[in-house]
């Protein structure tokens, strides 16, 4: 089973990623890893990839799916694996599915997470990261609040809400995310492998929902 997740900052793709993990022993391809990783081994895509990044330049596409492809060639990738932030665009989609199918391999489920606004700021807003930089535990005020407040249980230092979690930021991260990621989704909608998921349900409730399209 290989899948495609999408869905806006707060929709929890981070958590059912690591429920696909879990249950099904699918592996997580999160480009930023695999590309930091190809980077410090000095493979010749990693050298091509940093010779971009030193410029300050965009890694491109073809770069990044050679990488990817690398990847999922590798054994453990049979049992299913999971692209968390790949592909982006429309042109990184049409590559992705084309190295695909040169790899005999099919995208069997894309699965967008999908909630509303007002919850997924409600969600990111009500973050709250320890200060110290050896800790930096995570808590929710809502969902996973810390037993004293303002005070983390691992270290006692403070915690602090990050600049990129306050409304105003939340709100121009959510814009930004909805019009890169709409033609996307337009692009996958209506295929028969093109799952939508109500992701402002408890988190049992979505992960049901998941293992029913899995199964
Ligand atoms: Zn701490």
């Amino acid at each position: 089973m290989n899948v495609i997740l999408l869905g806006a900052p707060g929709a929890g793709k981070g958590t059912i990623s690591k429920h696909l993990v879990d249950k099904y022993s699918m592996v997580q391809i999160s480009t930023g890893d695999i590309l930091r990783n190809e980077v410090k081994n000095q493979t010749e895509l990693g050298i091509k990839a940093k010779s971009f990044m030193d410029s300050g330049d965009l890694v491109p596409d073809e770069v990044i799916l050679g990488i990817i492809e690398n990847r999922i060639k590798e054994s453990d990738c049979k049992r299913g694996f999971i692209m968390d932030g790949f592909p982006r665009t429309i042109a990184q989609a049409e590559g992705f599915s084309d190295m695909v199918g040169r790899n005999n391999l099919v995208i069997d489920a894309i699965l967008e997470l999908e909630a509303d606004d007002d919850l997924l700021i409600k969600r990111l807003t009500s973050r709250r990261t320890c200060s110290n930089t050896n800790c930096q535990a995570i808590y929710n005020v809502l969902y996973q609040p810390p037993a004293k407040e303002g005070i983390c249980d691992k270290c006692g230092s403070e915690l602090i809400q990050r600049s990129d979690e306050t409304e105003e930021a939340i709100t121009y991260r959510l814009k930004t995310y909805y019009e890169k990621t709409q033609p996307l989704i337009d692009y996958y909608n209506g295929g028969s492998n093109y799952h939508k998921i109500k992701a402002d349900l408890p988190l049992d409730e979505i992960k049901a929902s998941v293992d029913s399209i899995i199964k």
